[in-house]
């Protein structure tokens, strides 16, 4: 039995919870009628769902449970039930969170509404409606004895999520939050930190159906969990068994040609087909078994084929009407056989091949960049910087990558910027090289951007903002905010020719050279994202992801110095004629540096003092970008 505390839970309930768990629970008291139950009448636990709300009870010592399931067929009805056990037996305050309000809303008005008018046990037991009352509104209920209340809301909305404590987080279909909540961040962590002061007796539930590998919440929280599946016995050979869908050799489905709604189960163990008609009693008697059960956090996983809803022949007429696309086939897999789709996707170059081709640089800018550019992320605590030198066709050489901690609405940082875009490069040649155009992310924190950006286009230091999509990595003309420009870059391109030069293996045309000493996180920051094909109306659509928890910054950072290259194109350079014209150049200068440290009187950093006077950037034309054209 949990430790019982008075102050947990309120004066108004004075003695400690029945000991009964969820299911006996609904068992005993819900009542489902109503135009969205199938079933009417008295609740009855199926087998596969008691174990995954009984872990729910208070008398279970767990925190957090997963549920990974098919659609209608385990995540609605336990999030209900225990909503009705929290208000019946075990009462606190509960957090339900929907994809977007819209969902939040329909839960409550169509399936808890009518839970707490037909259930017996629950009539009461929330504040009665009066009009204007904020104790009782579509997403607001307080509990009628006072001790809790049932808060519901969007997983886009930071002030829904921002609430004040509370004990019990039912975060439904959370592979469908978007990935933060405004600017506010991920909406999950948001919803959790909630329950911090409830360490001891709250209720965390992550549910849903999954979606595409690799971006998927809930298979992150299932690879933590206990990972029970649901098994099975065969009803001729005995043999327990998860039921997979198969391909039609192995264990799984298979049907008579042209006759899908007759289909059987092939047991994985004897091969006999089974028939339809025994499903029901293999459901009755299987039981979860858990794949990694050290873990604290009980993890459930089921598809449809175990529905009891749904024939092994519905669910094959389904598939072959799904396979006709690939959306349509994602959403079958999700949702019927509650499996994760893998798209087809580019596999980007490793980040510890990165690592390990890291070379020496004989100078802060190596021979062969003729060009420097900046890319500036912007993070609320930071901005990142990288310094990027560009050849003939576009080979490029990573010359620095900054941090700049400190919050980025304090000039601090912003000082600090200054001084490494002002900062001198000093070439190979010895020639002092200066950044000539640099790109500054104000997606984020655009004000603060702006004003910093407004007085400094004539040093080619713009305010961007990525675009996804087919937009060109340098737009025609800027767009505005309140009058201060700024430029919409395509990040899309950016980061498809940058994955594509990570590939090439020789230093040559656009091969990317690394600085030893750069980490393996920069790496794995750089090559965090994968570009996969999606489907829209039919047509493939490429689309770049990131796993939910991966951060990003180095990338964002490169693709803006890339961004500033064309920003330099867009005003007229010719990457070409400008790297014959800084070779002959820096051929010039080593010819003289040469006659001149012949001559005794001289030094190397004698011969160098000269060069801070010369102009910088002599060929790189200007454009007014502002002007009436
Ligand atoms: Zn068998």
């Amino acid at each position: 039995m949990q430790p019982f505390l008075m102050s947990e839970i309120g004066a108004a309930v004075v003695l400690p919870p029945r000991e009964i768990t969820v299911s006996q629970w609904a068992d005993e008291n819900r009542v489902l009628t109503g135009a969205a139950a199938a079933e009417r009448g008295q609740w009855h636990t199926r087998p596969y769902q008691r174990e995954p709300m009984d872990v729910l009870s208070p008398s279970h010592p767990c925190r957090q449970v997963v549920l990974w399931s098919a659609a209608q067929l385990l995540k609605t009805e336990t999030l209900l039930n225990f909503i009705g056990f929290i208000a019946d037996i075990d009462p606190g305050p509960v957090l339900v969170v929907e994809p977007r309000t819209e969902d939040a809303k329909a839960l409550s008005k169509d399936r808890i509404a009518p839970m707490f008018r037909n259930t017996p046990s629950l009539r009461g037991k929330i504040a009665p409606v009066k009009s204007r009352d904020s104790n009782n509104t579509t997403l607001h209920k307080v509990l009628a004895n006072g001790a809790g209340h049932i808060t519901l809301t969007g997983a886009i909305s930071p002030s829904g999520l921002a609430m004040r404590p509370i004990r019990y987080a039912l975060l439904d279909e959370v592979d469908r939050y978007p990935a933060s909540a405004g600017s506010e961040g991920d909406p999950v962590s948001l919803a959790v930190q909630r329950t911090a002061e409830f360490a001891h007796n709250k209720k965390i539930v992550m549910a849903s159906t999954p979606t595409i590998k690799g971006a998927s919440r809930i298979e992150l929280a299932w690879r933590e969990s206990d990972q029970r599946d649901y098994f099975v016995p065969c009803p001729k050979c005995g043999e327990y068994q998860v039921l997979t869908f198969g391909d039609g050799t192995g264990p799984g489905l298979v049907w008579p040609e042209g006759k899908p709604e007759d289909a059987m189960y092939r047991c994985a163990g004897c091969q006999e087909l089974i028939p339809h008609h025994q499903k029901a009693g293999m459901v009755e008697r299987g039981e979860y078994r858990a794949a990694n059960p050290s873990s604290p956090m009980p993890g459930f996983r089921l598809s449809q084929l175990i529905s009891p809803k749904k024939s092994w022949g519905e669910v094959a007429v389904e598939f072959l009407a799904a396979r006709k696309s690939p959306e349509t086939l994602k959403a079958f897999l999700n949702t019927v056989l509650a499996e994760l789709w893998e798209d087809a996707y580019e596999v980007p170059t490793d980040a510890h091949a990165l690592l390990n081709r890291c070379e020496p640089f004989e100078a802060e800018v190596p021979d062969g960049v003729a060009v420097v550019t900046a890319g500036v992320d912007v993070q609320a605590d930071r901005l990142e910087m990288e310094i990027v030198g560009w050849g003939r066709d576009e080979e490029s050489w990573s010359i620095g990558y900054h941090v700049i901690p400190g919050d980025v609405t304090r000039n601090e940082v912003w000082d600090h910027l200054e001084g490494l875009l002002n900062a001198q490069y000093l070439h190979a040649s010895g020639l002092p090289m200066r950044i000539v155009a640099a790109c500054i992310d104000c997606g984020f924190k655009d004000a603060t951007v702006l004003r910093f950006t407004r007085d400094r286009y004539n040093r080619r230091v713009y305010a961007t903002k990525g675009r996804a999509g087919e937009s060109a990595i340098w737009p025609r003309r800027p767009s505005r905010k309140n009058q201060t420009p700024f430029f919409m870059i395509g990040v899309d391109h950016a980061k498809a020719a940058l994955y594509d030069r990570l590939k090439i293996a020789k230093p040559g045309p656009g091969y990317c050279h690394f600085p030893i000493g750069r980490d393996l996180e920069y790496f794995e920051q750089l090559t965090a994202e994968k570009k996969f094909t999606r489907y829209h109306n039919g047509f493939p659509k490429p689309e770049w992801r990131k796993p939910a928890n991966a951060r990003n910054e180095a990338l964002d950072a490169r693709n803006y110095a890339y961004a500033a290259l064309h920003a330099l194109y867009a005003s007229g350079l010719k990457l070409a004629v400008h790297c014959d014209r800084f070779k002959q150049m820096v051929e010039t200068r080593r010819k003289a540096a040469q006659s001149l440290s012949a001559a005794p009187a001289s030094t190397p950093s004698q011969a160098q003092h000269p060069a801070r006077r010369e102009p910088h950037d002599p060929w790189i034309p200007h454009r007014d970008w502002f002007g009436r054209d």
